[in-house]
């Protein structure tokens, strides 16, 4: 008899199709195996599990195997590779949907039927449901309409969110290439027959999963047209995730409000702190548009062509920085939009406007309205979501078309964009901006650090989806966990508030007594300093009781211009910066640019890798006139306050002693001597020289592990990769070892200090000053906390948990560690 096995993503769904299968079997049952789901609770699918069950039911006669959706298949075919060839040979991989096709196949396997027809029988078995419904639905019959003496096919819908923006824009773009007159209609909800070249038409055929759509076509390649999308739709239009009936059972979990939660979940922490407010995506509300008169319909098309070039050169950059950093499945959403530009239907009605007397963006703006009403009034909430990628485009080629005229930033809210440069996350408006949630970008990148460094919670990696959150849709995010729900019903925005609530008094609690030193609670004290990047950050540590700045990071005043700064210009900065911190020590790094920070008016030649390029204490070497300014001005400032100068990226002895030759001519060249408060250290970044840290020792006053650099140096994982993100944990215990061997070779004779982001990691703090560091420097908000963690930390305990954490496999296993003493 011919065994079956069913492949499902989710277990129980699987036995419940069994079971429902077998109440339909008189006599002798064909054996059945299931392979479905990960464990009993998680969706999934696993090609070994599968091959596991086909040889479990061959019992000589074959196998059908049923499966459902996306993976699945792949899976299915994957498990044939791992079959033996003569039983890979007995086996079909059957197309039939899963429940229909598991009755008729259990049916006809306990007839004794061979596998060839057992699987054509469990194919057929939707014909009786589509007899049963197509009539009632008022369907035409498929020759029906204007060009419909052509081939004909039907085909459903099996993407899970129906046929919404990506594989409807695949569609659109195959069917360009035929020379043919392609159509497409929804059998199930007796919608009329539309162009399958534009994407506006299709998508307001409201396609859902499950959805049976009719195609039909004329001209020379009709035939090859209509397969086409055949073949497209068996593929479910190429969508990567199409196959994840999680994202479905999230959407509906999520539900509330009347939005589809897409995006729910957890993206990685970047920035502490709970945000709750509308989604707000840079540019997605439509610019004012001033009364002015047409210039003429030709004039006013020269315009839209114009803007649209504009648009579509934005978009293609975008799209080719998503597929660079996400794939090109994330990246496939802007095809949608880029094919937006160039809808058929679109165009066609702006220039019916523009003929009649309207400026192209009154034109462009009452046509693209036009389109995404039809969008927003359709049933389905998750098509009904598309109205918001219209209207953005609509904004984006509005925006081309109005130039500067265009009018004002979003609104109060959370900010959802696929990354943040440093420049934009130093613009970013505290009193606008709740909280920012990214589609990619790492906690260590520098974009989240200033983030953190103003105090907005954001939330990184989190996927494409989050970019399809419509504007204006309810938000609740936390910075400290990376949980995210859109559109949160009462209760769960309830649990938020409250949670904020108590970060709050917390938080509330640490600044009242952040003013006072910090030590251990067997009295070891540690300084907690804070990490500056321009004045304002200095007032904010101020503010935040920073014992110290225990990294001022000078980039600030060299990037984002077209000329060096001066020393006397740099004094200035340095000085508000030493003002704001009314005389307490500043830890002033050298230039530390090359890598992600190029200098604009310092030419470089272009590197394969610049992160191993000339970046940190090489280029200020390489380029000595920016150092020997730069310190100038430093040992000026040290002359007023205690001053500590710093070398970033060093790698080798001969270069501290290089730099420390550059520091002695700029205070031959100030006069006066030494100052006594002045000191000079290294950042410990590259492992080398952590490992060589006693070498450096005698040559500097005091050592500052970067703990970004050096993860992304000893784990080899790019910091701002966010593909890499979960490897960069400062707490692998590899990076601890090289701490640790930071801490060894200063031997007590210079003290060590943490500035990188790992200092900030409330969990990490005891683990830091069990290895022997006794300075952590962190975002100025970040200073409260961080004291209240040193003061909760027993120096004995804290270094017995360091040293077992070096004898850990991962980070995972150390933060484990650290939660359980946390508790304990
Ligand atoms: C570091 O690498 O940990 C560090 C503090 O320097 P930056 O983040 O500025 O590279
Ligand atoms: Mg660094």
């Amino acid at each position: 008899m011919v065994g079956l096995v069913v492949v499902c993503h989710s277990r129980a769904l699987a036995r419940a199709a069994v079971a429902l299968a077998a109440e339909m079997v008189h006599g002798e049952p064909a054996p059945i195996e299931v392979a479905a789901g990960l464990d009993e609770t998680t969706f999934g699918t696993d090609a070994v599990a599968i091959a596991d069950a086909v040889a479990a039911a061959d019992r000589g006669d074959g196998v059908v195997v049923l499966m459902d959706l996306g993976s699945a298949v792949l899976s299915a075919e994957l498990a044939l590779e791992l079959l033996e060839e003569d039983l890979r040979d007995r086996v079909v991989l059957c197309p039939a949907p899963l429940v229909e096709g598991l009755v008729a196949a259990a049916v006809t396997a306990a007839s004794g039927a061979g596998r060839r027809e057992v699987s054509d029988e469990a194919t057929a078995a939707m014909a009786g449901k589509q007899s049963h419904l197509a009539p009632a639905a008022g369907v035409e019959p498929a020759s029906g309409g204007g060009i419909g003496t052509g081939p004909s096919a039907t085909f459903t819908v099996t993407n899970p969110h129906g046929l919404h923006a990506r594989p409807a824009a695949r569609l659109v773009a195959q069917v360009a290439g035929y020379d043919a007159e392609v159509e497409i209609r929804n059998r199930g909800t007796g919608s009329p027959w539309v162009s399958a070249s534009s994407l506006s038409r299709v998508a307001t055929l409201g396609a859902l999963h499950g959805h049976e759509l009719e195609v039909r076509a004329s001209g020379a390649q009709a035939r090859e047209a209509v397969d086409r999308v055949v073949a497209l739709a068996a593929r479910a239009f190429d969508e990567a995730d199409a196959g994840e009936p999680a994202a479905d059972a999230r959407a509906e979990a999520g539900a509330g409000n009347g939005f589809v939660a897409e995006v729910g979940g957890f993206g990685r922490p970047a920035s502490p702190g709970i945000a709750i407010g509308p989604a707000r995506h840079p540019h997605a509300s439509a610019p004012t548009i001033p009364d002015v008169a047409s210039q003429g319909a030709a004039a006013e098309w020269d315009r839209i062509e114009d803007a649209l070039a504009t648009a579509r050169r934005d978009l293609r950059r975008v799209r080719a920085d998503t597929a660079r950093e996400a794939g090109d499945a994330h990246a496939a959403i802007f095809d949608a939009h880029l094919l937006l530009l160039g809808d058929a239907d679109l165009l066609a009605d702006v220039r019916s406007r523009l003929g009649g007397g309207a400026p192209a963006p009154q034109a462009w703006s009452a046509a693209t309205d036009r389109i995404a009403a039809e969008f927003g009034a359709l049933a389905d909430p998750y098509l009904s979501a598309r109205e918001a990628d219209v209207r953005a485009v609509a904004a984006q080629v509005l925006r081309a078309l109005l130039g500067d005229s265009a009018g004002a930033p979003p609104g109060f809210g959370v900010l959802i964009a696929p990354d943040l440069t440093p420049a934009e996350a130093a613009g970013l408006d505290t009193a606008r901006v709740a909280g920012v949630l990214l589609a990619y970008g790492s906690p260590t990148s520098h974009g989240a650090i200033l983030a953190r460094a103003r105090g907005v919670p954001t939330v990184v990696g989190l996927g494409a989806r989050v970019l399809e959150v419509p504007d204006g849709t309810p938000v609740a995010l936390d910075g400290g966990t990376g949980e995210v729900v859109v559109a949160p019903l009462g209760p769960v925005l309830a649990t938020f508030r409250r949670r904020a609530a108590e970060q709050a008094s917390r938080r509330e609690r640490a600044r009242a007594r952040a003013g006072s030193p910090a030590m251990t609670r067997d009295g070891v004290p540690v300084a907690v300093g804070a990490n500056v990047g321009s004045p304002a950050d200095a007032r904010a540590a101020a503010d935040h009781g920073a014992d110290l700045a225990g990294l001022v990071r000078t980039e600030f005043l060299f990037l984002g211009r077209d000329a060096a700064p001066d020393a006397g210009e740099q004094l200035a900065a340095y000085r508000e910066i030493a003002d704001a911190l009314g005389g307490r020590r500043i830890t002033v790094r050298t230039l530390d640019v090359g890598g992600d920070k190029p200098l604009r008016y310092v030419p470089a030649a272009a590197e394969d890798n610049p992160f191993l390029g000339v970046r940190g204490i090489r280029h200020s070497l390489e380029h000595p006139e920016l150092l020997r300014e730069q310190l100038l001005a430093i040992v000026r400032l040290a002359r007023e306050v205690p001053v500590s100068v710093m070398f970033p990226m060093v790698s080798t002895v001969p270069e501290v002693l290089r730099a420390r030759r550059m520091l002695d001519e700029a205070l031959a060249r100030a006069g006066g001597g030494t100052p006594s408060g002045l000191r000079v250290g290294m950042m410990m970044e590259v492992p080398a020289a952590a490992l060589k840290t006693a070498a450096f020792a005698p040559h500097v006053d005091f050592v500052s592990i970067g703990t970004n650099d050096l993860a992304q140096y000893a784990l080899a994982a790019e910091r701002g990769n966010a593909a890499l993100a979960g490897l960069s944990d400062g707490t692998d215990p590899g990076v601890l070892r090289l701490i640790d061997a930071v801490c060894r070779g200063a031997g007590g004779r210079v003290p060590v200090a943490v500035c990188g982001e790992l200092a900030g990691d409330e969990a990490a703090v005891p683990l830091l000053i069990g290895l022997g560091v006794r300075e952590l420097s962190v975002a100025p908000r970040s200073v409260p906390g961080v004291k209240e963690a040193v003061r909760a930390t027993v120096l004995a305990e804290a270094a017995a948990a360091a040293a077992r954490a070096l004898d850990l496999a991962d980070a995972a296993a150390v933060r484990d560690l650290l939660a359980a003493d946390g508790r304990g």
